[in-house]
């Protein structure tokens, strides 16, 4: 149990990724609330995750929304009596040709990947500076948080950006025991790539098994996706490891895509 009686928050918890870091945290032991945009998602999650209930918490929260973000970081308190733990998770992807990129899916996506992160940031550390018992900070990067690909500028520009925001909370989070990490994981089959494999493939003009093939996986040591769980396990990595080692740090879980 490596995270007994931690409370953690993870957002965008309802699916894909974020879900299994939560059946994980929950299965070492911690408190978890389930914070998503779709707060029927987020309920049938903690009815699957906690069928006795008592160790979750469902929140609807748009995270670019700076008042649903304070009152689900606040519900979490109210229920739990503190917060150890945030997991800024939720994303979207949305891929066009800089040309055709629409100014305002620019700034919807920025909003979520980034005001999200830094919302739910002041958030979190505001209880967590208060409460003195330190905590851990995780973003969700990407490879894309240091490599490029073609039709996902606002999504590169953004996964980028939560590794410098990181490095500022380490920093300035030292001083309270508040540790901040990017994990960056290669493509996982979760809904929010599901969706990319035949936009990407009209885009380029190749079938879908060549989207899979060679654009998404061409430069994997072994072609395989990398899974939930495999990105679920450096999520609970970071949160229990307890010093200030690793404070700052981002984590490629790619299957070989990116070395750094
Ligand atoms: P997913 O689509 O399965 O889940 C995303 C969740 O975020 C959904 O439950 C959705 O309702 C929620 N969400 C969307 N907008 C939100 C908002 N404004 N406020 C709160 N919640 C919101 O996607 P996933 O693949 O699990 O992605 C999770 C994170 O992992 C994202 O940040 C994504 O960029 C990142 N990521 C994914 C992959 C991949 O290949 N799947 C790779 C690298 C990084």
């Amino acid at each position: 149990m490596r995270l007994k009686d931690k409370v953690a928050v993870i957002t965008g918890a309802a699916s894909g990724i974020g879900y299994e870091i939560a059946k994980t945290y929950l299965r070492e032991g911690a408190k978890v609330v389930v914070a998503d945009l779709n707060l029927e998602a987020a309920n049938a999650a903690i009815k699957a995750l906690d069928p006795n209930g008592g160790n979750t918490l469902a929140v609807g929260m748009d995270v670019a929304n700076e008042d649903q973000v304070n009152k689900g970081i606040d519900a979490t308190v109210q229920k739990f009596g503190k917060i150890d733990i945030l997991v800024s998770n939720a994303g979207i992807q949305i891929v066009d040709p800089i040309e055709d990129f629409e100014f305002a899916k620019w700034k919807k996506l920025l909003a979520i990947h980034l005001d999200g992160a830094f919302l739910t940031t002041r958030a979190a550390v505001r209880y967590m500076y208060k409460q003195g018992t330190g905590g851990s900070i995780i973003y969700m990067g990407s490879v894309h948080s240091k490599e490029a690909s073609k039709l996902k500028s606002p999504y590169v520009t953004a996964k980028h950006g939560l590794e410098g925001l990181c490095k500022v909370i380490a920093k300035e989070g030292a001083a309270h025991g508040v540790r901040a990490n990017v994990i960056c994981p290669g493509f996982v089959r979760t809904p929010l790539v599901d969706k990319q494999i035949p936009e990407q493939a009209k885009e380029l003009g190749i079938t879908e098994e060549e989207v899979i093939k060679n654009v998404m996986l061409k430069e994997t040591v072994d072609g395989e996706f990398t899974t939930v769980q495999d990105v679920a396990e450096v999520a609970l990595f970071f949160a229990g490891f307890e010093t200030n080692a690793l404070t700052g740090q981002s984590l490629v879980v790619s299957h070989g895509w990116f070395m750094q």
